[in-house]
């Protein structure tokens, strides 16, 4: 018998028909004898619809009351699911984070997790009732909410079933585990059965949204085996593993990630001087503005053209900072452009294989797309091109990777 924490996203309980079929899951896990913990999201849609509140009412809301205000959506599903449970015979209590004393830090609207008080739940355990725990949410050492940024309820599942030292963490969700690419965009895509954390966590980061980033960190640092599954279809789901020295060998690519979410800036004709990646970049960081690729050319003429991503929401408010820099770099031009797309092959077979990229830029050029920048890992290769061109894009190389689903060997 196991102790297992089981996470449903928010189309798993997107209704009151869905959470009843969630509430008969759960059921049968308790009848089979192990103990359930729940971790729930608030219901699809729900957290857009109030952040959209909050906008009407002022353009950057204070990021306490947003907490405030954005945690209540799973406050609703907690309460909805344990009362189906107990419908059912199943004793179930829910509980909000802060009341389960889920401790972060004070990061509003992307707080971190620093600390859990497991007891609660374990009196709940041991008194064979089912433990319904709102996702997504904390509270920091002053009873301030707090939430864990978006999709954090992953992370709340991940760090629910550390402390309790769980034998599972199970993410239920509209899909049946992790595919090769996002199998919305590639009719093709095909489900692994196993995935290494390092891809995963590379996945994650890089745009595939099937997990939050911290839970797969979190879940890689304390050895919480994670598992992704449907909660509509019985299955095996695709289970996060360890690199296996014996398994089978690694396909070179695993999976293609992709990210819509960037834009791209460029500040050119800065005289190439020691510090001015500094004093472009300070600027940004002091706006709060995270960067993510950063590309650097000097051309004959000594200056540098800085090109650099950042968050499409940010987009506007870097360029007015690089346009209040500009002149005191003397740099001739600011420019942008928020029509881009990042796409990556990430596999820990490439560790071990030359002409991974050239075979991505030979697909790429094969198409016509143009590649505008380029960044590398030891298991992943990314480039940033012409959103019109994504999904084209995503499809050569999940043909040209051999992860098509046609005739291929599941998993690795
Ligand atoms: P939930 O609401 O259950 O947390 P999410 O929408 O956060 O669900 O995550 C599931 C979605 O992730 C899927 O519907 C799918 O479109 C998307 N996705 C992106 N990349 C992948 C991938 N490689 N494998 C599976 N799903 C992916
Ligand atoms: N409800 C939150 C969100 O939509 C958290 C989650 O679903 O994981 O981001
Ligand atoms: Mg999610």
């Amino acid at each position: 018998m196991a102790l297992l924490v089981q996470k449903f996203g928010g189309t798993s309980v997107g209704t009151t028909e869905r959470i009843e079929a969630v509430a008969d899951k759960v059921c049968r896990f308790r009848e089979d004898g192990h103990e359930v913990v729940v971790v729930v999201s608030a219901m699809s849609g729900e957290t857009n619809r109030l952040i959209a509140l909050a906008n009407d009412i002022m353009d950057e809301p204070v990021p306490r009351e947003m907490d405030v205000l954005v945690s209540t959506g799973e406050q609703v599903t907690i309460a909805l699911l344990s009362m189906a449970l107990q419908k059912r015979g199943c004793d179930a209590r829910s509980y909000t984070g802060s009341q389960v004393r889920i401790l972060t830090d004070s990061s509003h609207t992307k707080a971190r997790i620093r600390q859990i008080d497991e007891q609660r739940m374990r009196e709940d355990l041991d008194a064979g009732r089912v433990v319904v725990v709102a996702g997504f949410q904390g509270m920091d050492d002053k009873g301030n909410i707090t939430t864990l940024g978006r999709g954090g309820s992953d992370t709340t599942a991940v760090a629910l079933a550390a402390a309790l030292k769980a034998d599972e963490c199970q993410i239920y969700t509209d899909v049946d585990g992790v595919y090769t690419t996002d199998p919305r965009v590639v009719d093709s895509a095909r489900r692994l059965q196993r995935i290494t954390f390092e891809e995963m966590l590379e996945m994650a980061s890089l745009g595939s949204k099937v997990l939050q980033i911290r839970a797969v960190e979190f879940a890689g640092k304390y050895n919480v085996p994670l598992r992704v599954l449907s909660s509509f279809q019985e299955g095996e789901g695709t289970l996060i593993t360890f690199e296996d020295e014996n398994a089978m060998e690694q396909p070179v690519v695993s999976g293609i990630a992709f990210n819509r979410d960037e834009a791209k800036l460029t500040i050119s004709g800065v005289p190439d001087t020691p510090g001015n990646a500094l004093r472009i970049l300070k600027p940004v960081s002091d706006a709060n503005i995270e960067v993510d690729m950063i590309v650097q050319n000097v051309g004959e003429d000594n200056k540098t053209a800085f090109t650099f991503t950042v968050h499409r929401n940010d987009f506007k408010r870097a360029q007015d900072v690089l346009l209040g820099i500009a002149a005191d770099l003397g740099a001739g031009k600011v420019g942008g452009d928020s029509k881009i797309a990042k796409v990556s092959i990430v596999g820990v077979g490439m560790r071990s294989h030359a002409g991974v990229a050239t075979k991505m830029f030979e697909a790429l050029s094969n198409e016509g797309i143009n590649i505008q920048m380029i960044s590398t890992s030891e298991i992943k290769i990314s480039v940033v091109i012409d959103e019109k061109y994504l999904e084209l894009a995503v499809r050569a190389l999940h043909s040209v990777f051999e992860l098509d689903n046609a005739g291929v060997e599941e998993g690795a």
